[in-house]
C-alpha cells in the first residue's frame, strides 16, 4: 500500500497541473527531440532506452529523456543532479548517470516543482540531498490540498466530456484517493530549500543556484556552473517549444521578461545553456524565447489600450511566427490570457 501511495504521490504531482482547462494546457510538453526518433536504428534499442546524454564541459552533462532536462556533474568525489522527470524513468536515469561515473549520487536541485522536473525525487531521495527554492517545498506539500479542492470538480467535466479521455480520468480518480490518504512525510519534496541565492562547491567547480523574478512559477531557480561556464535555466529555457506560464504558482509573462533580463546580465555571453525543455542553446536562443513573450505582451497591451475584452484578445490573437514552435495549439491561448491580465 506504502508502494502504491507512493507511485500515486509521484504520478499526483506529475499532473498536478490538470485541475482546470487551462492547467491541462499547462501540462509539461513533450520534450521535441528528447525522445529517440524513430529510424532505422529504432529496432537497436531497449525499449526503455529513452535516454540522450549529451557532455558539455568541464564535467556538466546534458540528459534527455521524458520531462524537463536534466543536467548533471561529474566532481572527483560526488555527481550533483539537476530535476529527476519522472518515477517510472528515474531508476534509468540513473543508470546512465552511472555509465559515465561511480562517483556516489549526492545532491539533487529541483528547478521548480511540476511533476516533470521532480518526479522522480524518491529515487534520489534516499542517496541525494534534495535541494530547491522555498516556494518548491510549499507547492509540492500544498499538493494533497489543492487536488481535493480542484480534482473533483475537474473530474466531472473530464466525464462530461464528449469524448471522455479514460487514461485521465483514471489517472485523476487515483490522484484524488492519493491525496486523501498521503501523510506529508512520504512526500519527497526538497529538503534543504534557500530564499534568494545559495552556492554549492562540487570538487573545483562553484555552482550558483538563484531564484529569479516569478516567472514559469513562483519558485523558479537557475544552476550557473562557473568553470564549465553552463547555466541549466529549468523551465525559464523553451527553444521552439511554447513556454508553460503558470499563473496559479505564481508565474507571470512580465516576470518572464525580467528573470531571463536578470540570468543573461550575469553570465558571460559565450554560455552554454540547458533549457528546461529544447536542444541545448546559447544567448541567442533565450533572446528568440524572450522576443516571443515581449510579441505576446505587446499585443495585449495595444489590446487592451483599444479597449477590447479579454474572450476576444484570446479568441483573434495569433503570432505567426511562433505557430511551427511545440505547443503553439495547447498552450499560446493560455499565455496569452496570463499577459492580458497582467497588462494595464
Ligand atoms: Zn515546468
Amino acid at each position: 500500500m506504502f508502494m502504491l501511495a507512493s507511485l500515486l504521490a509521484l504520478l499526483s504531482l506529475a499532473i498536478a497541473q490538470p485541475l482546470s482547462q487551462e492547467r491541462v494546457a499547462a501540462q509539461p510538453p513533450p520534450p521535441p527531440a528528447a525522445s529517440p526518433s524513430p529510424g532505422p536504428e529504432h529496432h537497436d534499442r531497449a525499449p526503455t532506452d529513452i535516454f540522450r546524454l549529451q557532455p558539455l564541459a568541464g564535467g556538466v552533462y546534458a540528459l534527455f529523456g521524458r520531462g524537463g532536462n536534466i543536467g548533471f556533474l561529474v566532481g572527483p568525489d560526488a555527481v550533483l543532479v539537476i530535476d529527476s522527470q519522472f518515477k517510472d524513468i528515474a531508476p534509468g536515469i540513473v543508470e546512465k548517470i552511472k555509465s559515465v561515473t561511480d562517483k556516489p549520487i549526492k545532491y539533487l536541485v529541483n528547478t521548480h516543482h511540476h511533476g516533470d522536473h521532480v518526479g522522480g525525487n524518491e529515487i534520489f531521495r534516499p542517496f541525494a540531498v534534495i535541494i530547491a527554492h522555498d516556494n518548491v517545498r510549499k507547492h509540492m506539500l500544498a499538493s494533497p490540498a489543492e487536488i481535493l479542492r480542484d480534482g473533483p470538480g475537474r473530474l466531472e467535466q473530464m466525464k462530461k466530456d464528449p469524448s471522455p479521455n479514460p487514461q485521465n480520468i483514471q489517472a485523476l480518480t487515483e490522484q484524488i484517493e492519493w491525496a486523501k490518504k498521503v501523510k506529508v512525510e512520504e512526500i519527497p519534496a526538497p529538503v534543504l530549500t534557500y530564499n534568494s541565492e545559495l552556492r554549492i562547491h562540487v570538487g573545483g567547480e562553484t555552482l550558483q543556484i538563484w531564484h529569479t523574478p516569478p516567472a514559469h512559477t513562483d519558485g523558479d531557480t537557475v544552476i550557473y556552473f562557473e568553470k564549465a561556464n553552463v547555466l541549466h535555466m529549468g523551465d525559464l529555457g523553451f527553444i521552439k517549444v511554447i513556454p508553460v506560464i503558470d499563473a496559479a504558482h505564481g508565474g507571470s509573462p512580465r516576470g518572464y521578461l525580467a528573470a531571463i533580463d536578470n540570468v543573461l546580465a550575469r553570465v558571460p555571453a559565450n554560455v552554454t545553456i540547458v533549457p528546461g525543455h529544447g536542444e541545448v542553446t546559447n544567448v541567442e536562443g533565450i533572446k528568440v524565447l524572450r522576443q516571443y513573450i515581449e510579441d505576446l505582451t505587446g499585443a495585449a497591451q495595444k489590446a487592451k489600450a483599444a479597449g477590447k475584452s479579454k474572450e476576444d484578445f484570446v479568441k483573434e490573437i495569433e503570432l505567426p511566427a511562433y505557430k511551427d514552435w511545440n505547443g503553439y495549439p495547447a498552450r499560446f491561448k493560455g499565455n496569452a490570457g496570463a499577459a492580458y491580465d497582467e497588462v494595464r
